[in-house]
């Protein structure tokens, strides 16, 4: 039996701070996006079946009673899915309480499964996905290297809606500069219309050193929105948004403004409140410069 181990840094989304995390891959098949300096340490591999079983077993000695668990690091989606199967099977057989797992995916591993995979991961306790949309402009995810279109996104969304997975889709505010600010709003807006997702998730982008997003902005290739102008873009894409049941949080610590609405019942009172503040730019409506960070 081998302990329960981490490989390098670990991230996971704000709402999986109860969660026990098993890391079930090392960093990110992707790892392209030029904003991103989360996994760039790390070379990704899936790690092996026999090493994750092993630490379940460790764990389940000292948490027996875990309800939720999230799967690390940047996008154990991308397991195959005969082999995340099995690891679900693992852990419901461990866990007699588990209510749910969840991992973060890339719209390429959606794509990749079948809609039959998918459906046999949710009858197995794969209860969300979080996926990272950060913006639903053609030309910015390009851009940013995203290496994937928003037709694709909307169409592998598409599948894990179908299966019945909730989807939590994270927006990165900032993204496009203030030269393409407007664009990313409403496209983002767009493209969430057409996913409808159970959960959205809003970031404001603070670019990481290191990263080509970084240099941009700081070449003068990009210009950052002030804090005014990050509320403005929330604000264009809050009005095109229309969507069904979703809960809305802009509470990360990156965020100037924290926020929580269920869209489709507060979405007149939040575009109030934006407009408020943003009428009387008063600076103690914001938070701290020195509180923002990731
Ligand atoms: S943003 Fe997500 S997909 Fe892109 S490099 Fe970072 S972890 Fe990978």
């Amino acid at each position: 039996m081998i302990p329960l181990r981490y490989e390098g840094d670990i991230y996971r989304p704000p709402s999986e701070a109860g969660s026990l995390i098993l890391q079930a891959t090392i960093g990110c098949s992707h790892n392209r996006c030029t904003f991103c300096g989360m996994y760039k340490k790390k070379k990704f591999r899936i790690r092996s079946l026999e090493e994750i079983e092993q630490e379940i077993k460790y764990v389940s000695r000292f948490m027996p009673r875990t309800r939720r668990v999230f799967l690390a690091d940047g996008n154990a989606l991308v397991i195959p899915s005969e082999k995340l199967l099995q690891i679900l099977q693992a852990l419901d057989g461990a866990f007699p309480n588990l209510e749910r797992v969840s991992v973060y995916g890339n719209p390429q591993d959606l794509l990749e499964k079948t809609s039959e995979e998918l459906v046999e991961l949710k009858n197995h306790k794969l209860g969300i996905i979080y996926l990272g949309l950060e913006t639903g402009s053609a030309a910015v995810l390009r851009d940013i290297k995203k290496d994937v279109t928003p037709e694709e996104i909307i169409k592998g969304a598409a599948k894990a809606k179908k299966a019945g997975v909730p989807l939590s889709i994270t927006v990165l505010n900032g993204l496009a500069g203030l030269e393409g600010s407007e664009n990313h709003a409403r496209e983002t807006a767009r493209v969430l219309n057409q996913i409808d997702p159970e959960y959205l998730g809003l970031l404001s982008l603070i670019p990481v050193p290191g990263t080509t997003t970084y240099r941009h902005f700081k070449q003068g290739k990009l210009t950052s929105l002030n804090p005014w102008q990050l509320l403005e873009e929330i604000k264009m894409m809050v009005e095109g948004l229309e969507l069904t049941e979703c809960v809305f949080r802009a509470n990360h610590a990156s965020n100037y403004m924290p926020m929580k609405a269920i869209l489709s019942r507060d979405r007149e009172t939040l575009l109030k409140e934006l407009n408020q503040v943003l009428i009387r730019k008063a600076p103690g409506s914001l938070k701290s410069e020195f509180l923002r960070g990731l």
